[in-house]
């Protein structure tokens, strides 16, 4: 019974999964030959398809490690790319045409690559084999060739030829035996002959008397002998039987049986005979080398397990269990946000955001000093030195007042309140994702982000409008009381203050873009004088003026504007400190006061909505969107990709994989041993 062989197969293909770090290896047929050879035909009759590229010029360029496994209980044949996902394929033109592409992606600079494609063809008409056949021996190297591809070659297959494989090495009846490469190859490496079989193809193209004579050479006499093939059917019979060529097979015994009957061999000869001799010579070599195999596979399961002890602490990892902890910790951490961050911390941001837009309204409506182009005339010199005091009485300075807290009211407070706190949660969120262990996973990472803008999006209008609406009121009546104007009036005082700061600041960086106090005030004195009309600039080329540089100028113009900024700063400052502003009444002479305490009304009023619309929905959403997202909707596989995104994860995942599966095969490998010494005895005994 071959049942090692299939067995071993299975095994190698656990292995396989492991990767290419297992330098674990298991005998193999390895089959070299010269181009034209007959190699290719030779491996086609053994599986009865045709299915591998030929053409004249070299369409082998990676080795192809090919499994073929028996399947007595399916009448289904199919060949399967492991590395490709693409499935099974019934269609062998269609493997081949794969092949072909896999072999013409290898660079042409490169000639060859080490690099197996693998395939695996099943079929109850295939035995247990697992064969690999490589790029044929060139003897000259062709016009279009780099010059090194023959080398590269030789190089490539000697890798393979190595114990405990087995050679096959195929060489053409019509070329001398002392020419062959293949067997030139195999001396070197087997020069006793244990571990090669000579195939010698296109024995129809010498006489029977001569064929014999080649296949009984005893100038390299190899242990496991010689078989002679006819490994192609006439033109006829292909020609006939292209399109279902299960038949192929059948072709080829038929034309040997019609060709090696006429003649007395004494030796072997024909595929189906070779074919038995493989299965019975890999099963053999199988054998013999279970115990190297698995003293190979103990020995990377003590370095496995070693590493894991070692680097890993013993310490069990899966990648669900990676997943979901990792899932927890951020959902926890998110809860802490959650409790963290309510009402206030909005009303905090908020009012922010208005402070700002209060400013430049006041900057607008109130504060605002042009400056003007050298060249025009200079304006008044009054309207600059001075802001106009507020008379209350006069009509203008209501409406000045009532334009601005109406521009204020309309700005669209509830698009920009949303956005702002929208904004600021999905930044958080993405705070929180920096900290958890997410961050070395752009999958996950952009799982969550997409969950939380997914809420917010879905959110956003009808929240917008709903504070806007709310806030409809303030833009035909403001109702204000002297608590909210003190309160007002202190909250003003602190945001003029920082914008002097910021003013103060932008100065000072200006200084030192422009190399210095002196140098900035130079500018400053001409801009000055300019604006006066003590100087007169006849029109600012490109060059600048005054003898200053054009982008000193408009550095020096920034400053003038700063600096008359920080002017009106101090003093609004003063005047909102003073008794004036201590009372509503005087509110004309205080549209700071007032409008701040307006963008207070605003903020803590959109709030309201803002936490029952946005947050509160956020919070309760958010955790399920990521279960969604994150849980049990994943796969297996898409758990696995996410968990390997993680360098130093996946490497701990591989290492428990890898003992996984080292103590699986070594289990196998053990009940083998058994069956196999069984066996043994029981021939002994019989
Ligand atoms: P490879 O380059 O070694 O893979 O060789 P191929 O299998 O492509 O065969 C090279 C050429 O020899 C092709 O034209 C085949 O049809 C032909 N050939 C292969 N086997 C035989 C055979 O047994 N007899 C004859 N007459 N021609 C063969």
């Amino acid at each position: 019974m071959m049942v090692l062989t299939k067995k071993m197969i299975e095994i190698r293909n656990i292995l396989a999964r492991i990767g290419q770090s297992s330098t674990l290896t298991m005998p193999s047929i390895v089959v070299i030959g010269s181009q034209s050879s007959g190699k290719s035909s030779v491996l086609e009759a053994i599986v009865g398809h045709e299915f591998l590229p030929k053409g004249s010029n070299m369409v082998t360029r990676r080795p192809i490690e090919l499994t073929l496994i028996n399947t007595p209980d399916s009448s289904a044949e199919y060949g399967e790319f492991p590395d490709l996902g693409l499935g099974k394929i019934t269609d062998f033109s269609s493997i081949r045409r794969t092949l072909t592409e896999l072999n013409q992606a290898v660079p042409e600079a490169q000639c060859v690559s080490d690099d197996p494609i693998r395939l695996s063809i099943s079929s109850p008409n295939v035995p247990d084999l697992s064969l690999i056949d490589l790029p044929g021996y060139i003897q000259v190297v062709g016009q279009n060739q780099p010059l090194e591809l023959k080398q590269k070659i030789s190089e490539l297959c000697d890798k393979y030829i190595q114990a405990p494989n087995v050679i096959l090495a195929i060489s053409a009846a019509d070329v001398d035996l002392a020419n062959s490469t293949a067997l030139r190859a195999s001396r070197r490496v087997d020069p006793r002959g244990e571990r090669t079989i000579g195939v010698v193809t296109k024995m129809d193209l010498v006489d029977p008397t001569r064929g014999a004579a080649i296949l009984n050479d005893k100038q390299y006499p190899l242990r496991l002998g010689y078989v002679g093939v006819v490994s192609r059917a006439p033109t006829t019979a292909t020609a006939l039987f292209k399109k279902d060529n299960s038949n192929l097979t059948s072709a080829i015994t038929k034309n040997e049986n019609a060709y090696f009957s006429s003649h007395p061999w004494n030796v072997d000869v024909g595929t189906q005979t070779l074919r038995k001799k493989l299965m019975h010579v890999l099963e053999q070599t199988m054998s013999a080398s279970l115990q190297s195999t698995s003293d190979a596979i103990r020995q990377e399961l003590e370095e496995a397990t070693y590493e894991f002890k070692v680097q890993y602490n013993d310490r069990p990892l899966s990648a669900e269990s990676y997943l979901a902890e990792s899932l927890d910790a951020f959902k926890h951490s998110f809860k802490q946000f959650a409790e963290e961050f309510g009402r206030p911390q909005m009303l905090e941001l908020l009012k922010n955001e208005l402070d700002q837009r209060v400013l430049d309204l006041l900057a607008a409506k109130y504060w605002n000093k042009p400056i003007y182009d050298l060249s025009v005339p200079p304006p008044e010199p009054d309207s600059l030195v001075d802001l106009p005091k507020a008379d209350p009485n006069s009509l203008y300075w209501r409406r000045r007042l009532d334009a601005s807290t109406s521009a204020l009211t309309k700005l669209g407070v509830g698009r920009l309140a949303t956005t702002v706190i929208a904004n600021s949660i999905q930044s958080h969120v993405d705070s929180l994702i920096s900290q958890s262990t997410f961050v070395n996973h752009p999958f996950a990472r952009q799982a969550i982000t997409e969950a939380a803008s997914s809420i917010l999006n879905d959110r956003f209008y009808s929240t917008s409008d709903q504070v806007e609406n709310c806030i409809k009121p303030f833009k035909f009546d403001i109702d204000m009381e002297e608590r909210e104007w003190s309160a007002g009036r202190d909250h003003a005082q602190g945001v003029l203050k920082k914008e002097l700061h910021a003013c103060e600041g932008a100065l000072q960086e200006l200084e030192t873009a422009v190399g210095g106090r002196r140098k900035l005030r130079e500018v400053i004195n001409f801009i000055d004088k300019a604006r006066r009309g003590d100087v007169i600039v006849e029109g600012e080329s490109q060059s600048g003026a005054g003898g200053f540089s054009a982008s000193l100028l408009s550095k020096g113009r920034e400053a003038v504007f700063l600096r008359d900024r920080a002017d009106i700063l101090k003093m609004r400052l003063l005047a909102v400190k003073s008794k004036q502003c201590a009372n509503m009444k005087n509110k004309y002479h205080c549209p700071e006061v007032f409008l701040d305490a307006v963008a207070t009304k605003l903020a803590s009023t959109a709030v309201l909505f803002l936490n029952v619309e946005l947050l509160s929905e956020f919070y309760y959403n958010f955790p399920r969107e990521l279960d969604m997202r994150l849980g049990r909707h994943l796969s297996d596989d898409q758990v696995e990709r996410f968990a390997k995104e993680d360098p130093k994860v996946k490497k701990h995942l591989e290492v428990i994989k890898r003992k996984e599966l080292l103590e699986l095969v070594l289990e196998k490998m053990n009940s083998l041993r058994q069956l196999e010494s069984g066996e043994r005895e029981r021939m002994k005994r019989g």
